[in-house]
């Protein structure tokens, strides 16, 4: 009993007491000796009536609410039976909620403890015990984490670029090379106008390293490590909340909710750079958001033939005030290189051109014979999987009521659980595969429905009136254009849906 400090000390008449008179404070004179002796420091909930069920017991529901605010190390009593004698409900509402915040049950003779399991058999509640262990050591386990956030230790995983973790330390420290870099970068940001993306570019071809040795810098690694919170020395805890257990929903978690606490690490950047990076950040996104066009007649459609990234469009003013769209690859490679594309203006003659191409060519497409055999074997396997998913789910309850019942250890039930748990989710990953692949073979037309398609689009084309409109009738034939362009030679190849 190392670590008792503060206590609650229970006192409660029992119906065979009815004939002593002083009972209660006999009994009160001992556990304040006891406590006094331990050199502990205490509260006192006395109840005055002797009701036997947690509802008639108004001092053991005021206790039961301050255990919750992880006061007290222990409970002290006369005896086990003080602390609860009603119904087997009450007692187990009692013991789970000890148990759950750790909160020891003491007595004079013997400590209780109601995580070991000797002791909890001795008090007799064994079977619920196995059920709130497991969530004890989950709570722990979070709580220690927040703990640990909140006396600035580092508890989330590899610590953001120049930083390294210390397992010893359990603390993270600043590498010196990487740090040099961080602050290019920061400095750079900050005092030239300059964008992420030109920003990226210019560490490339300076052959700065990157965070990962295989890829680029890239606007989005650079806004990642320029808006985090963690290279101002803080910590940043409960960003995300989530159970992976369950459902593997993680889901973000506003600002407000963070808890983001003074880290031991040195911070490599000032409050003040922070704000300018934010504040710059901020003013380069409203831009584009405003600027951004509505649908283009080839939006998402357009690919370019060389890089294989989408097209832009730019819409630009003539000579006599008269608008024109144009297409054109905007695409920088991560040296800085500009795609070599040349756009084109999407003028009629650019649109007669591709309606003739859907037009012919699809004879020559040979569209593929929507595989009706192909397409219902993968649903058998999939429902085979799914199955297998319910099979596993099972065993897995299975293993749980095992270890409830005692027929684990703890060290067997985590390992079959982790198992189950595995078999699972490679299944999950498995069927998620074979969606996919079903969904790409039944969304494919066959020769006959594209035909059908391509004359609804022959009919309706030259009666869209709006860009939107113009865009999904050919969304309804084509899934890419890919736009290639030599000298004055444009090339559509048209890849149908
Ligand atoms: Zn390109």
């Amino acid at each position: 009993m190392a670590n008792i400090n503060h206590v609650a000390i229970y006192l409660r008449k029992s119906r065979d007491d009815e004939n002593e008179a002083d009972v209660l404070s006999k009994h009160r004179q001992t556990l304040y000796a006891f406590v006094e002796q331990k050199k502990w420091t205490y509260d006192i909930y006395e109840e005055i009536a002797s009701g036997d069920s947690l509802e008639f017991r108004p001092e053991m529901q005021k206790l039961l609410k301050r255990v919750e605010d992880e006061i007290y190390d222990g409970v002290v009593v006369m005896d086990i039976d003080r602390l609860s004698r009603g119904d087997d409900e009450d007692r187990g509402k009692i013991l789970k909620k000890l148990a759950r915040y750790d909160v020891k049950v003491i007595t004079p003779q013997k400590p209780y403890d109601l995580n070991d399991e000797d002791d909890s058999m001795h008090v007799g509640f064994k079977s619920f015990m196995a059920r709130c262990e497991y969530m004890m050591i989950k709570k722990r386990l979070k709580q220690g984490k927040i703990a640990g956030a909140k006396q600035g230790k580092w508890t989330n995983g590899k610590p953001p670029f120049p930083y390294e973790y210390n397992r010893d330390t359990k603390t993270v420290s600043v590498n010196p090379d990487k740090l040099v870099t961080y602050r290019l970068i920061v400095e750079k940001y900050i005092n030239e106008p300059i964008g992420l993306q030109e920003l990226a570019v210019w560490l490339n071809l300076a052959g700065v390293p990157s965070l990962t040795p295989d890829s680029p810098w890239s606007s989005t690694k650079l806004h990642r490590l320029l808006t985090s919170q963690v290279h101002l020395g803080k910590i940043v805890y409960q960003k995300t909340r989530g159970n992976f257990r369950k459902d593997g929903k993680v889901t973000k978690r506003s600002t407000d909710e963070w808890i983001v606490v003074d880290g031991q690490h040195d911070p490599v950047k000032t409050e003040e750079e922070h704000i300018k990076i934010m504040t710059k950040l901020q003013q380069n996104s409203l831009i584009p958001k405003k600027a951004r066009p509505g649908v283009r007649p080839l939006t998402g459609i357009l690919y370019c033939a060389k890089c294989n990234h989408r097209m832009q469009f730019r819409e630009k003013t003539l000579k006599y005030g008269s608008k024109a769209l144009y297409a054109l690859c905007a695409y920088q490679y991560p040296d800085g290189r500009n795609c070599e594309q040349v756009g084109h203006r999407l003028d009629n003659q650019f649109f007669d051109a591709l309606f003739d191409g859907i037009l012919s060519n699809v004879s020559t497409t040979v569209a593929g014979n929507k595989d009706e055999v192909a397409i219902n074997e993968l649903r058998t396997v999939i429902g085979q999987k799914q199955d297998k998913v319910m099979q596993e789910e099972k065993a897995l309850k299975r293993v749980y009521t095992s270890y409830e019942d005692g027929v684990y250890s703890a060290d067997e039930f985590a390992l079959r659980r982790q198992g189950r748990e595995a078999a699972i989710k490679a299944l999950h990953q498995e069927i998620q595969a074979l969606n996919e692949k079903l969904a790409m073979l039944s969304g494919q037309y066959s020769s006959f429905e594209l035909k059908q398609q391509v004359k609804v689009f022959k009919r309706e084309w030259k009666k869209a009136s709006s860009p939107k409109q113009q865009n999904s009738l050919l969304k309804s034939v084509v899934t890419r254009i890919l736009y290639d362009r030599n000298d004055d030679n444009v090339d559509l190849r048209i890849i149908y849906k």
